[in-house]
């Protein structure tokens, strides 16, 4: 059935056997790593190994069977950004262009996020570059910290300027807590989803904001998954206790905090396709801002398009979160 609504997911993942392999291998070998035993979880021969590798197969045909229509893809967590600097170089431009082809046998159901290696900010700059110009893609995403760092750090500088002079939005990818904020996370295991993933990201963003590099790249553009990664929430309490706390150390913002979000900030549903989430994004966002995502073959297709189809939500909501937005941020085709 044809659905009322053109139907794009943002959040979408694959994986090349040259990352997916060594990431198990290292799993199975090493002691506990939240991020590791994420990947541990595509075992050999499992559906989620499987659907992680396809490009043409089942991928299409679960889309066509849930009507969705585009997947905006990128490699999955933790990318390239736990292999050393070089490798990581290498096989980040490997999967960009096992991705490209895909896109390429598949033009209308595709678009892509690429990887970098921000282990080497000049490397990920000129593979940014490439991404934009020769493979076409509609942005790039990082699996939020590598090694610790962030990318208001200054050595990330030459990323961040790379994506705003081409024009790349970038998506910003949970991946298990940095090593210094983990311990606590470890008993219960909720470095993942459950809990860890949001609180690692959204301090990513928190610390974009604060950290002044939207006054650095005032067009460069963010986006965050799972509702916002919970700083849509927050936003009036941020600028309420930045504004209180003129803390050493913090630049001079030219705007408060919530301005740069409502500006420079786009957030998606992945796994958060839930009434009060996705009605309290656009009270807090807007709209305009926000887009759909499944987060596939990690969450249930079915699942994220029937309660977004079920949504207590306008019309013109609804097509700005399953389409609109999508077609504007990442310069999809209109259908
Ligand atoms: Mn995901």
């Amino acid at each position: 059935m044809a659905g009322a609504f053109r139907r794009i997911a943002t959040e979408e993942a694959y994986v090349i056997p040259e990352v997916l392999n060594p990431m198990r291998d290292r799993a199975a070998a090493e002691a506990y790593d939240p991020d590791l035993l994420f990947w541990s979880r595509a075992r050999a021969g499992s559906p989620l190994e499987r659907r992680l590798l396809d490009l043409d197969g089942e991928r299409l045909e679960i889309m066509d069977q849930h009507g969705v229509d585009v997947q905006v893809i990128s490699l999955a967590s933790t990318g390239v950004q736990m292999f050393e600097a070089g490798e990581a170089g290498d096989l980040a431009a490997k999967a960009n262009d096992v991705l490209a082809d895909a896109i390429v046998r598949h033009p209308t159901r595709y678009a892509g996020l690429g990887a970098f290696a921000p282990q080497d900010p000049e490397g990920a700059a000129r593979e940014i570059e490439r991404c934009a110009r020769e493979l076409k893609f509609a942005g790039m995403l990082v699996n939020s910290h590598t090694g610790g760092e962030y990318l208001d750090e200054a050595k990330f500088g030459p990323i961040l300027a790379a994506l705003e002079a081409e024009g790349m939005p970038l998506y910003i990818h949970p991946r298990a807590p940095a090593p210094a904020m983990a311990a606590p996370y470890r008993q219960y295991t909720l470095e993942h989803a459950i809990w860890g993933f949001q609180a690692e990201t959204g301090l990513h963003a928190v610390r974009m904001i604060v950290g002044g590099v939207f006054d650095r790249f005032p067009n460069l553009k963010v986006i965050l998954g799972h509702g916002g990664e919970g700083v849509p929430y927050w936003l009036t309490r941020i600028d309420a206790m930045h504004k209180a706390f003129q803390a050493e150390g913090r630049p001079t913002l030219e705007m408060a905090p919530s301005a740069y979000f409502l500006r420079n900030f786009f957030i998606t549903t992945s796994g958060m396709n839930a009434p009060a989430a996705v009605k309290f994004g656009i009270e807090a966002v807007g709209s305009e801002r926000m887009m759909f995502a499944i987060d596939y073959p990690f969450c249930d297709t079915a699942e994220a398009v029937a309660d977004m189809d079920a949504m207590p939500i306008s019309d013109e909501d609804k097509a700005n979160i399953y389409h609109r937005t999508a077609e504007r941020v990442f310069r999809i085709p209109a259908a």
